[in-house]
């Protein structure tokens, strides 16, 4: 955090606020143990002068907390002072592990400063609500007040004896006397739910927050050097919704309400009350709005459907659970399951339940909270994974004949949704990283090229669509704001699909929001609201004329402006939710946020009925609902902990003198070329690097990793990447996900701790430990024979094959200079085998044929795992790079490539007949 002097800490210390502050707490309790085993033995008498320090440093900490708040410090204050080293450690013990356990949140006791006295706590209950608080939910409510902090504690205990019985939510207040304390609780206390802004508020912080200051003018927020100027409530909320837009934000103020209810920037604020309204009304607002996030329409729906008495005339003999649960022969499927999966099965759309192909019920209001949640104006939930959410995207939006701009790589739902919508893919190639046989993301200057030639051959209006990758599977993320804003500057009206599968879970770090589709589409048009935006293209224009002309090399080299009068905002991004967060296998989302959502809304509708089941399962539907819940309420805090990690991870792998002698984590010096880090960010561990240069990095580069995405390195302990995926499965039950010749993929999320960093070195160091012994034992033959491994993994890589080009007989234009094909005529053109050919692979006549033609035309789409794009789609045109790379490729699965037969080709005679 910001009062951290050791520079290479900083960045650990913002990505890792619980962990760092729980090492604090530690620290001091093994502080004050030694201090009061030594007062015990009557020695050291005392010496209380380590953990004075300790607390120290965990005090400025402390006050963004609600526990153990001001009492509690204070009686362990007193009791230093005192000397009382037994009794100063008894409490110091009792708060860190109330903390580590976070039964603060449920247990009053903890809150009491007298240990043998427990239920007569100062101020924390009226009396004889203690039982029912049990396991109401917890959570922490900012209050932002210019009152004098030693008003702060009478405060809190009016705000606490607000709560009334039947309240189903408990909250605890923190109290912030300034802006910046205020953000500082914001991005430290994850446990925040609510915000309430006094209006005059003074700025600085009384703590040194010299980071938090350098932050804000990254972002250029706030001016900090300015003191309380009249209106800092509204900015306030403002910077705090950049932080967490989740977050319920409240103003008080004596200003006219009604005046301040209808301004624009007010828009983060949820309530603004005037001054003297009732207390109970903001307590009331506060617990509603928590609540509002809580309800989870669907799933509470299914929940009570569940619970009603229902006979069953339809076709789904497993609802209810009658069938199983009577059956002699598979009731064990619903001992396993439980009867409430069978209860809740249903195919119903009436009776309380909603129809997902046309919701007028709770799965629309589901809908519109996830699209609340994630920054969109619409979200279609979709219960057969993102392959569908991206085909439902390509029928609604394009239609036979446009051209959609797509990363080669693209997973293959892309490539088969325009079989099927007839958009001609552009093929564009993402830069290679060749020695590690896998490719990272598209310059934004290739994907710029492609528009210019298009409109350099005159079809510009054919282009419809960009589609890319975000983050890509090994964690290049894109610079999507720069990459939309660029490409509107030469097609104001394009359409952007960002494939965010992997990337749900970014709306939810206010590092990594503005690089979602969302988060960038709400930054476009900010800015093209502001005035700067019209400056900033009459400039452009004066330099470059209004037309850009496609030949200008100009226009590669600088960042291109679009115009904001004609420039519209059509952004489309898919999610698997059960990617990265808390949903079912195949939940995924279409996140829209396009201002010509209109044009399509018939063809969206069509696209549902198209690719969604008639019968779409509840159980699917209701996981994204609760997803949702849990990322509009913790999202913030359990992304921080992905994050860190995957940080704690690289750092230990790096650190380690032995595992760092056989694997490594790759960085960003590793995965992304210098040019496109234009901040110079190297790596997250690399020395000078703290939170600020990586928050910088994430605002500028055109690239850089997710953090949570780890390419670890095998193949410098002599594994391929598959090889080494099944060492982990079989032996040690560790799943991973891609591999590529020499590296596999790592991921964190939200579901993992520290205890899993633990483990994941545990295993590596045992590895290591073997290879060590391995090499000990095999003397001179068996180190050169592991050498040679580990040479032949790292250093024969095949060149990856670049895309060739489709046949010029499927080709709208054979003569044009950009590279569209209609993959769809040449897919269904190898519908009759009497038109298609087989090469093995060995053959000498493949040799020929490339050698003298005639050309071979693959006929349809071939993928090997890894690396999982195709390295041939219909239409295609074999070359020698693509036979090479697959003679090389040593991997087992290869799907659309039948060993035994060989390539699959569209005979000549009859290509593009
Ligand atoms: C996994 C994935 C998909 C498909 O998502 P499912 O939910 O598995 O259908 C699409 N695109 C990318 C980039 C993916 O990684």
């Amino acid at each position: 955090m910001s009062t951290e002097t050791h520079e290479g800490h900083q960045l650990d210390h913002l990505f890792s606020i619980s962990a760092a502050r729980l090492d604090r707490w530690r620290d001091l309790n093994a502080k004050a143990q030694t201090w009061a085993a030594e007062v015990r033995s009557g020695k050291g008498a005392g010496g209380s002068g380590a953990v004075q320090d300790a607390l120290s440093d965990l005090r400025p900490m402390e006050s963004y907390f609600a526990y153990p708040g001001v009492q509690l410090l204070r009686t362990l204050d007193d009791r230093i002072a005192d000397g009382d080293a037994m009794g100063a450690a008894r409490l110091v013990l009792r708060m860190s592990n109330a903390l580590l356990s976070g039964s603060y949140r449920y247990d009053e006791g903890e809150w009491e400063a007298a240990e043998e006295s427990a239920g007569e706590g100062p101020d924390r209950t009226p009396p004889g609500m203690a039982g029912s608080l049990a396991r109401r939910p917890y959570f922490e409510a900012l209050f932002v007040s210019p009152a004098p902090p030693a008003r702060a504690a009478a405060i809190c205990r009016e705000i606490r004896e607000l709560r009334r019985h039947d309240d189903t939510l408990i909250y605890e207040p923190v109290m912030a006397g300034s802006v910046e304390d205020a953000l500082l609780a914001t991005i430290l206390n994850g446990k925040l739910e609510a915000v309430v802004i006094y209006d005059g508020i003074p700025v600085p912080s009384k703590h040194d927050a010299s980071l938090l200051r350098d932050y804000l003018s990254v972002y250029q927020h706030l001016d900090t050097t300015v003191d309380s100027p009249r209106e800092i409530g509204v900015k306030l909320a403002r910077l705090i919704a950049n932080i967490r837009p989740e977050l319920d934000i409240y103003l008080l103020t004596d200003r006219k309400v009604e005046q301040l209810a209808g301004d624009p920037s007010a828009s983060a604020i949820r309530r603004v009350f005037y001054e003297v309204e009732e207390p109970m009304e903001v307590h009331l607002n506060i617990l509603e709005g928590v609540r509002d996030r809580q309800s989870t329409p669907h799933f509470d729906n299914l929940k009570q459907y569940a619970a009603k008495p229902i006979s069953t005339f339809h076709a789904l003999p497993i609802a209810r659970g009658k069938s199983i649960i009577k059956s002699n022969w598979i009731r064990d499927f619903g001992e396993f399951y439980g009867l409430n999966l069978f209860l809740a099965e249903t195919s119903a759309t009436t009776g309380g339940l909603d129809s997902m192909l046309e919701p007028t019920g709770n799965i629309k209001v589901a809908q519109e909270k996830f699209a609340r949640a994630v920054g969109a104006d619409h979200v279609f939930f979709v219960t057969n994974g993102t392959s569908t959410s991206n085909k439902m995207v390509y029928q609604a939006v394009t239609k036979p004949g446009d051209i959609v701009i797509v990363d080669r790589n693209c997973h293959k739902s892309h490539h088969y949704g325009m079989v099927l919508s007839g958009a001609q893919p552009l093929y564009v190639e993402a830069f290679p990283m060749t020695e590690y046989s896998m490719y990272g993301a598209v310059p934004l200057r290739t994907v710029k090229q492609a528009l210019l030639d298009l409109k350099a051959a005159g079809r510009l209006d054919k282009a419809a669509m960009v589609t890319l990758t975000n983050c890509t599977f090994d964690g290049h993320i894109y610079n999507t704001r720069r990459v939309m804003a660029e490409c509107l500057a030469i097609k104001p009206d394009l359409i952007f699909l960002w494939d965010e599968a992997w990337f749900g879970f970014a709306r939810w770090s206010p590092f990594l929001r503005m690089r979602t589709a969302m988060g960038a589409a709400a930054a476009l048009r900010e800015w093209r609201d502001d005035p700067k935006a019209q400056e900033a293209w009459e400039a452009q224009c004066r330099e470059l004329g209004e037309d850009l002309d496609p030949k200008d090399p100009r226009l590669l080299d600088r960042e291109l402006t679009p115009n904001p009068k004609t420039m519209r905002i059509r952004v489309y991004e898919t999610d698997s939710v059960h990617k990265s967060m808390s949903s079912l296998r195949q939940g995924s989302i279409v996140a829209v946020r396009d201002e010509d959502y209109e044009h399509h809304v018939s063809a969206f509708r069509e696209a549902v009925f198209i690719h969604a089941s008639t019968s779409p399962n509840a159980q699917i539907i209701a996981s994204l609902d609760v997803a949702r819940r849990q990322m509009e309420l913790e999202g913030y805090e359990l992304v921080m902990r992905a994050i860190e990690v995957a940080l704690a991870i690289r750092r230990e792998v790096s650190n380690h003198p032995l595992i760092s002698r056989y694997f490594s984590v790759l960085g960003a010096d590793k995965m992304i070329p210098e040019e496109f880090r234009a901040s110079g960010f190297a790596d997250f561990l690399a020395p000078g690097t703290n939170w600020l240069t990586a928050a910088k990095a994430l605002k500028d580069d055109e690239f850089c990793l997710d953090p949570t995405r780890l390419t670890l390195v095998c193949g410098t302990a002599g594994y391929d990447g598959t090889a080494f995926k099944n060492l982990l499965a079989s032996r040690y039950n560790i799943q991973l996900n891609k591999t590529s010749r020499n590296s596999v993929l790592l991921q964190s999320n939200i579901n993992n701790t520290r205890s899993d960093v633990a483990s994941l070195i545990k295993v590596l160091l045992e590895i290591s430990e073997e290879i060590e012994t391995r090499l000990r034992e095999t003397g001179e033959a068996g180190r050169a024979a592991f050498a040679e491994k580990v040479r032949s993994l790292m250093e024969d890589v095949p060149d990856l094959p670049n895309f060739s080009q489709f046949h010029d007989g499927y080709r709208d234009d054979p003569g044009s200079i950009t590279p569209e094909g209609n993959v769809r005529a040449a897919f269904f053109a190898a519908y009759n085998e009497e038109d298609c050919e087989y090469l093995p692979l060995a053959s000498p006549e493949l040799d020929q044929r490339l050698e003298a033609g005639p050309a071979l035309v693959s006929a349809n789409f071939v993928i090997p795992y890894p690396p999982g794009f195709p390295i041939m789609v219909p239409g295609q045109i074999i070359d020698a790079h693509t036979v090479g790379f697959m003679r090389k490729l040593d991997v087992k699965e290869i799907h659309g490539y039948n060993a035994s037969r060989g390539i699959k080709l569209i005979k000549p005679s009859v290509i593009g007949k």
